[in-house]
């Protein structure tokens, strides 16, 4: 299933790190950029919703906008940068077999469409193929903090829909994100506790439509344009960590630790980790350090940096009955720098109400902006006005 992509500034700041040429990154940003309607208009949230939270974004390391690219659009770049980094990219490739000896992994067997089956050797095999990782399963990887599934997600691609911003909602029991993206369409996500999913089954598209009428105007807006793709459903999502590396392999992205996609965490996670592994495996086949160290203490690394994000998204994805208040945001994202002025506490359990995000210069370079944490992050907080305005 192609996933949607929102793209934090963290997520930004490492494909733009990895080597993705400006002129790519720049066709991100147009292709993505929040568009902008004659009538700039806002959501209409009905009185008694309570408040909507209208934020930019805070820049970290320089990046101070969301971004979200169709996913075709965005591992096209990817490619083409690995690609033009020197690396041999075969598409249409399987692997269908880990190869071993004596304990430790030799490579790998596959096949692209159609051609007959290869062996390829490696001194180091690498699985970054996602969270049903036939390369974790191969050699075993061990599972640790695994909890079950918790949420189902449903979304598609809509045309027409009036939006000038991304805009994220909580409701008891529902989280819903709605950002403009490629080809102005608009992409909808709604996500809804596993135990539902069962009796959702049987109309995933009235399920999924009477969530966007829990969140203000949001359905009616919805319905006034067309669904250009058939609606996507998953409850494939699954959490866990798996240890990182073992003699021959080591694991990245969603093959190594993998989350329930409501904090739209994963590709932060996956670049992040690509990179932090890219650093350990250079150090350990060049020689600088044993690679045995280097892998280790990146599997240490990446779990400290991911942990408090992990508990929070399962947190969100819980959906605690009775309230649509999300957990408490990891300790190390409450920091604020002193002289930021923080949102009232008095005022903060509205954020649950909505959230919507505005290109922060208008007309100039337009850009989605904001994010659920922007009133306690380090940079301007939000402003909170009351739903009805
Ligand atoms: C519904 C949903 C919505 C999401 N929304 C967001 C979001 O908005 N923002 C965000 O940051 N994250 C989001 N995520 C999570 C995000 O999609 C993943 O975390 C991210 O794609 C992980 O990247 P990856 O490269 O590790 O794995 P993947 O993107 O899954 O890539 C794995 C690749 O390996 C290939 N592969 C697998 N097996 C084999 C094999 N045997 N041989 C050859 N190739 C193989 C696959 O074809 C695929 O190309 C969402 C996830 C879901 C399910």
């Amino acid at each position: 299933m192609r996933s949607r992509s929102l793209l934090t500034p963290l997520s930004m700041m490492l494909v733009a790190a990895s080597g993705v040429r400006a002129a790519y990154l720049a066709s991100v940003s147009a292709l993505t950029a929040a568009r902008e309607s004659s009538t700039s208009r806002r959501p209409d949230h009905p009185a008694g919703a309570g408040l909507v939270m209208d934020g930019r974004l805070p820049a970290y390391e320089g990046v101070d906008a969301l971004y979200s690219p169709r996913r075709t659009v965005l591992d096209t770049i990817l490619v083409e940068a690995a690609r033009e980094a020197g690396a041999e990219v075969r598409e249409n490739f399987r692997v269908t077999q880990v190869t071993s000896s004596g304990g430790r992994v030799t490579g790998t067997r596959g096949a692209a469409r159609g051609r007959p089956e290869v062996t390829e050797t490696a001194s180091l095999l690498i699985g970054a193929d996602g969270k049903r990782s036939l390369i974790a399963g191969a050699v075993g990887a061990r599972r640790y903090r695994e909890q079950p599934v918790r949420s189902f997600a449903s979304y598609s691609y809509w045309a027409g829909v009036p939006v000038t911003c991304g805009e994220l909602y909580q409701r008891p029991g529902r989280a819903v994100a709605v950002f403009p993206t490629n080809d102005e369409l608009t992409m909808v996500y709604a996500a809804a506790p596993m135990t539902e999913f069962a009796s959702a089954r049987a109309d995933l598209e009235g399920h999924y439509l009477r969530t966007l009428d829990l969140c203000g105007d949001l359905g009616k807006r919805v319905r006034s344009g067309r669904r250009a793709e058939r609606l996507r459903a998953t409850p494939d999502q699954p959490n866990t960590f798996r240890c990182s590396h073992g003699p021959g392999w080591a694991l990245a992205g969603d093959a190594g630790v993998v989350m329930d996609s409501v904090s739209a965490q994963g590709m932060t996670h996956a670049l992040r980790d690509a990179s932090h592994l890219s650093a350990a495996v250079v150090a350990g086949l060049g020689g600088s350090r044993p690679l045995a160290g280097a892998l280790h203490d990146h599997q240490r690394r990446r779990d400290r940096a991911i942990r408090g994000i992990y508990d929070f998204t399962l947190g969100l994805a819980a959906f605690p009955p009775g309230h649509a208040r999300p957990a408490p945001l990891p300790r190390r994202r409450r920091r604020r720098p002193a002289g930021n002025r923080p949102v009232p506490r008095r005022l903060r359990r509205h954020r649950a109400a909505g959230a919507v995000f505005h290109p922060p210069h208008r007309g100039a370079h337009p850009r989605l902006a904001g994010h659920r944490q922007a009133h306690d992050s380090h940079g301007e907080p939000a402003v909170l006005r009351p739903a009805a305005t």
